[in-house]
């Protein structure tokens, strides 16, 4: 894979804080995972420095960034999407280096989302209203009541590595929006884009300690010394589910708000009045896109037994064909995993779903590509059938190009099947009759439904999970209600 263009190549990523770019002692590697190789070194925040960038947080609620206007503090938000635009080619270059994903990905969602979502946010801050009513009061005179939205205060924003600058800006455009200071720590599997955004944000005059970044893992480093500290006053966390817990647990003694978006293990319906061809297309997207790892991927596939043959073979076609390769390759439809660590994690369902007695419809194992991508973390994109509904590989988010296929016969009995998880975050519907559509969205325990689309985004509308896929909405408005604190002020007239 070519270097050129890849940002800070051979150099050290540092923290900031406090508006300076800071180094540290503990420095750990940045792998590709195209090929194994060392992109960079990324300097780890300790204890002392997140503590550093917790009171430089802080301290910047008082000063210049507290008193700006909305329409300033707006106007600057704007000016960080623009100059992520201005750098874009250089943020895609480091996405892709972090992550292995196609260049096709980086451009058309992960880097213009990330603009997009500081300018969806400035505006819709800008525009918010507040709640007035006029209460009766026994003399007469009455009273009026107004809400004020105050910043929450300093907000640590906690992201992870699958869409690393699209996930990380999610939380902090509406945090910056709504007058907060933010810590963010990025995933010690992609830190460069946050780095990047780190140096727009400079660049472009955020006041200092507005926005602080720092570099390292969870337990025993920057993510647990952030969670901890006494003077963050919310923590907003997009990770894995159990990663949630633990970040419950530090964040209790402090009663801290939550907002926690966690995993998934998302179900596809098929039924057989379906427009067959965009069922297949949309669900190959849902189950393949960013090599599965995207929360919103379907790893559970249900299929009306009257098309079940029909539509696994033709699953079976969408997956052989895509293009698994180099990213930086206009052809590629997908790239390796994250790390070799989630490779092993992935191919240990493969093996497991294998040995349990799992048709193999295609895949199943890593591919062979007799070049320096063999020392990689490439997975092929594979499909099962024929476990039961109990197996790991079905209960359990596997995060990866898979899923298994099931066959059901009625609409009772697949709205019981898909909603058979502890997880809940999204669902995909395929039927061409309107009223089913209602009918069985409506019946999912889930956040969010697709019908007859996957990944189809309005940031205006509330994103999340029920059960283990999260507490809270983000998205428009609920984003903006998290982030902000309403305080009531009663005069009487
Ligand atoms: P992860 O939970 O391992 O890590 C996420 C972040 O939390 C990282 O920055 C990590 O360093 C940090 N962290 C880990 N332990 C911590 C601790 N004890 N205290 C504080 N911080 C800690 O998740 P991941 O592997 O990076 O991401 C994949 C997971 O994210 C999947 O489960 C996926 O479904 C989920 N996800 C959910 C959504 C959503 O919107 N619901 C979106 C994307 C990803």
């Amino acid at each position: 894979m070519p270097v050129a263009g890849i940002p800070y190549f051979g150099g050290v990523l540092r923290n900031y804080v406090a508006g300076e770019f800071r180094d540290s002692d503990a420095h750990f590697d940045n792998i590709n995972p195209v090929d194994g190789s060392v992109i960079n070194r990324v300097a780890e925040a300790d204890a002392q420095l997140v503590d550093e960038a917790v009171h430089a947080a802080h301290q910047a609620l008082a000063g210049e960034w507290g008193a700006l206007s909305i329409a300033d503090r707006c106007a600057l938000m704007h000016k960080i999407a623009n100059g992520i635009e201005a750098r874009f080619e250089e943020f895609v270059a480091a996405e892709m280096a972090d992550t292995g994903k196609s260049a096709f990905q980086a451009r058309t969602i992960d880097i213009p989302r990330a603009a997009a979502n500081f300018r969806a946010f400035a505006d819709l801050a800008k525009n918010r209203g507040s709640e007035c009513f006029h209460t009766d009061t026994p003399d007469g005179k009455g009273a009026l009541n107004y809400s004020v939205n105050k910043p929450l205060g300093v907000v640590a924003v906690i992201a992870p590595w699958n869409l690393p600058l699209l996930l990380l800006t999610w939380k902090l455009a509406p945090a910056l929006a709504s007058g907060n200071t933010v810590i963010a720590k990025p995933s010690e599997e992609t830190p460069s884009t946050a780095t990047l955004l780190a140096e727009v944000i400079h660049q472009v005059g955020v006041p200092a300690g507005v926005f602080n970044l720092v570099h390292g893992f969870g337990s025993h480093s920057a993510g647990e010394f952030l969670t901890q500290h006494k003077l963050v006053n919310a923590i907003t966390f997009t990770g894995e589910s159990s990663t949630g817990s633990a970040i419950m647990r530090a964040a209790a003694a402090g009663v801290k708000p939550l907002s926690f978006e966690l995993g998934g293990k998302n179900a596809a319906i098929i039924f057989d009045d379906c427009d067959f061809d965009e069922a297949v297309a949309g669900t190959a997207r849902s189950v393949f896109t960013n090599g599965g790892q995207v929360c919103l991927c379907t790893e559970r596939v249900y299929v009306q037994r009257t098309i079940f043959d029909k539509f696994v073979k033709a699953l079976k076609l969408k997956a052989q064909a895509l293009k698994v390769g180099w990213p930086t390759d206009p052809n590629t439809d997908m790239g390796p995993l994250i790390s070799h660590k989630h490779k092993d994690k992935v191919l240990s369902y493969f093996s497991k779903a294998i040995s349990d007695g799992a048709k193999v419809i295609c895949g199943g194992g890593a591919p062979q590509f007799n070049d320096v991508r063999d020392q990689g973390a490439f997975v092929e994109p594979t499909i099962f059938t024929g476990l039961g509904e109990d197996h790991p590989l079905v209960r359990e988010e596997v995060f990866g190009p898979v899923c298994h296929i099931a066959p059901f016969d009625t609409e009772a009995e697949v709205i019981a099947l898909a909603n058979n998880t502890n997880y809940g975050l999204a669902a995909t519907v395929w039927t061409t009759q309107l009223q089913r559509a209602h009918r069985v969205a409506k019946q999912m325990d889930v956040g969010i439904v697709w019908v007859n689309a996957w990944y189809l985004r309005d940031l205006r509308t509330p994103f999340g999970g029920v059960k283990l896929s999260g507490i809270g909405r983000e998205g428009g408005m609920h984003s903006l209600n998290f982030y902000a604190e309403p305080m009531n002020i009663c005069i009487k007239l």
